[in-house]
């Protein structure tokens, strides 16, 4: 027997694969949190049917969705109202059903990688020279974050160079420099703040950076992959004498607490959370 009230209707995360996402896991431990249950899955669906799927599952008691590789963009596409944070990066991680009974989307990635830096590893953005690695539906969806945070530059560095040169032209109007290119734009100064937002830490591989590639005194770097080791950014980090080398799971973790918090309104405890993880 259980005291825990089990929360009204049905959560889950989606994306292909999805067979070790940490989210159903992270979402129990929250629910917990406040005596609860929650019914949070995750669920593995077929490429060319999410947008059936997500109709489906919020015409049937359907409460609120993460969404992951490879549906973002598409999650984004199938809302009938979207935030502004959703907006400016094109791709939604968040789905939930909005006041007329439509689908609103949101974006809470670049919030969990904000809370992550600045809350929990205690780094300033501010007039920070940032580089970030890679282009992709991750990169894209934390560059506005970044952006908030009034960096002194922000540089996309990209194996495909064309989609980072696109990606820093949708933020040229910033009063902030944003540069977008191949990696040889990595050498274009020192780094205060690196990110590294490439699937390489997937393939235990690095991104092929110059070797001209400087970080500036007290550099900060951060993955946004996350395992049971370091991964090899990570590991390049300190060999080039970084102050501090973090991987992305309390920044996966501060992304679910914000879902929750939109959802059920009462923000969770993500410190035991973050511990309980690296348990495993
Ligand atoms: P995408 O597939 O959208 O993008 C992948 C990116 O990685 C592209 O920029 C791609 O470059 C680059 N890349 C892939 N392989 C290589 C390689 N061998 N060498 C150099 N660059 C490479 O993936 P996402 O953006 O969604 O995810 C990226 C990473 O971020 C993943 O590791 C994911 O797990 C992590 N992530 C973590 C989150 C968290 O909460 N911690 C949240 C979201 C993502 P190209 O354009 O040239 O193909």
């Amino acid at each position: 027997m259980t005291d825990e009230l089990l929360i009204s209707g049905r959560f889950a995360v989606v994306g292909n694969p999805i067979e070790h996402s940490l989210s159903p896991r992270i979402h129990a431990t929250f629910a917990r949190q406040g005596g609860q249950q929650i019914d949070y899955r995750a669920e593995r669906v077929e490429v060319d049917a999410f947008e059936s799927w997500v109709s489906a599952f919020f015409d049937t008691e359907g409460r609120g969705l993460n969404i992951t590789l490879p549906f973002k963009t598409r999650a984004f596409d199938v809302a009938d109202t979207v935030s502004d944070r959703a907006r400016r990066t094109g791709a939604a991680n968040f789905l939930t059903v909005n006041e007329a009974g439509g689908i609103h989307a949101d974006n809470t990635d670049g919030k969990g990688l904000l809370t992550d830096v600045r809350a929990n590893a205690g780094w300033t953005l501010e007039g920070a020279r940032i580089l970030v690695l890679g282009a992709g539906g991750a990169v894209k969806g934390v560059i506005p974050s970044l952006l908030e945070a009034d960096p002194a530059a922000l540089v996309i560095a990209n194996r495909t160079a064309e989609r980072a040169e696109a990606l820093a032209t949708e933020w040229a109007a910033q009063p902030i420099r944003v540069l977008g290119g191949g990696y040889v734009q990595a050498a274009e100064m020192p780094w205060d703040v690196i990110i590294n937002g490439t699937s390489t830490g997937l393939s235990d591989e690095m991104p092929a950076l110059p070797k001209e590639t400087v970080l500036a005194e007290g550099c900060c770097c951060y993955d946004m992959a996350y395992g049971k080791r370091p991964t090899p950014f990570m590991r390049w980090a300190v060999e080039q004498g970084a102050r501090d080398a973090r991987d992305g799971l309390g920044m996966l973790v501060e992304q679910a607490a914000e879902s929750f918090y939109l959802w059920l309104g009462n923000y969770p405890d993500t410190q035991s959370v973050i511990a309980d993880l690296r348990q495993l």
